[in-house]
């Protein structure tokens, strides 16, 4: 049998918002919203926490935001800043193991099960790494979630946020798991919440009540995914050489839409997301593919391979408008809409700045017993 790992996700804390307040203090303490200007499609890249009380997210349309919150300081983003911080944490990550999963600029996984240091404990393990991290960038807070698959650890770091630690053993995980909102599961949207509190599944406890076929049947593919996720069965390993295949948005109506004017602010709203998204991870694709779903769930993908690298919305854009009059919209009705950028430039984008700063293992030393600020359990 294998031996029960240990998995922790690092996820800093309003990560671009924090910089801009690291490096502006006259920032300090307001709402900041970095990403696209309010008067064009942009969305919110990430905000400050002051941000987030007017209900701002990020992934939100800017122009949103600053309905939510007209005195917020909207800020462009600065990438090369935080691609200079992304490498300085992912140095640190590599102190402890080679087991680095960066997921974005700002957050990874990293399977410490055995590490560098031989610490025992991946709740300290993770409590070091944070303070490194605040002590490295200047002042910049993580949460940490530590616990025994993927699926946990990302869960549990979202929990205690901002600057926090959370901890789900295996012991705890069965009853953390039933009173786990469904729309916590990755890949949860409105629609599917939608769907699944119309079969009776509002958490965890209420998936555990389905058979994996009926969830099959129900939920296609995902269904058998939201069965093991919610019997805690997730062995996916943490992937340091992770090819990336696609980056991808998608937006499933509530209602059907005919309208291919209407399809087309939508797409440009994916796209928006979808540059968020590419940024985030640091991604450049040549190749754009739109999806489509009928009204009668027939499924179909137009993509083109392009010179440039589709890295921008209105790149995005200039190549999923014909893609779309290569398809029936606007004589059969669709309930899906979907853009995807794949044939990415770097196909170790993800790996190369991972680990080849390694330092040579430091002695531990036991962090001092008085810090009770963080009331973790030790795993
Ligand atoms: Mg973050």
């Amino acid at each position: 049998m294998q031996p029960i790992r240990k998995i922790i996700h690092i996820d800093m804390d309003a990560f671009y918002a924090s910089v801009e307040q690291r490096d502006r203090p006259e920032l300090k303490g307001k709402p900041v919203i970095v990403g696209g200007d309010p008067q064009s499609r942009g969305v919110v890249a990430a905000c400050s926490y002051e941000a987030r009380k007017f209900g701002i997210h990020s992934a939100m349309a800017s122009s949103t935001a600053y309905r939510l919150c007209p005195d917020a300081v909207f800020i462009r983003s600065r990438f090369d800043v935080y691609r200079a911080v992304s490498s300085q944490i992912r140095e640190i990550f590599c102190e402890y193991t080679d087991l680095v999963e960066p997921l974005s600029l700002d957050e990874a996984f990293l399977d410490v099960t055995e590490n560098y240091k031989g610490m025992p404990s991946a709740t300290l393990i993770a409590r070091e790494i944070k303070r490194k991290v605040y002590d490295r960038t200047g002042g910049l807070t993580s949460s940490a979630g530590v616990s025994f698959n993927k699926f946990l650890a990302k869960v549990a770091s979202d929990i205690n946020k901002p600057d926090g630690i959370t901890v789900i053993t295996p012991e705890m995980a069965d009853e953390f798991m039933n009173k786990l909102p469904i729309r916590k599961f990755f890949g949860v949207g409105k629609v599917t919440e939608e769907k699944m509190f119309s079969s009776g599944i509002k958490t965890g406890a209420d998936l555990k009540k389905f058979k994996k076929e009926k969830l099959i049947q129900l939920f296609g593919k995902s269904g058998s995914y939201f069965y093991d996720i919610a019997h805690g069965l997730d062995d996916r390993p943490v992937e340091p050489n992770r090819i990336r295949k696609s980056i991808g948005k998608e937006t499933t109506f509530s209602e059907d839409i005919n309208d291919t004017d209407q399809m087309i602010e939508v797409l440009e709203d994916i796209a928006a997301k979808l540059e968020n998204s590419l940024i985030k991870k640091d991604a450049k694709g040549r190749t754009i593919t739109l999806k489509m779903k009928y009204f009668d769930f027939q499924s179909i993908t137009r993509s083109i391979t392009i010179d440039e690298p589709a890295d921008s919305a209105s790149v995005i854009m200039k190549y999923v408008r014909p893609l779309l009059s290569k398809t029936e919209a606007g004589e059969k009705k669709v309930r899906l809409l979907g853009i995807s950028i794949s044939n990415f430039d770097d196909q170790e984008t993800n790996s190369v700045k991972v680990c080849k700063y390694r330092q040579l293992p430091l002695p531990f030393k036991f962090p001092n017993a008085k810090d009770t600020r963080n009331d973790f359990k030790l795993w």
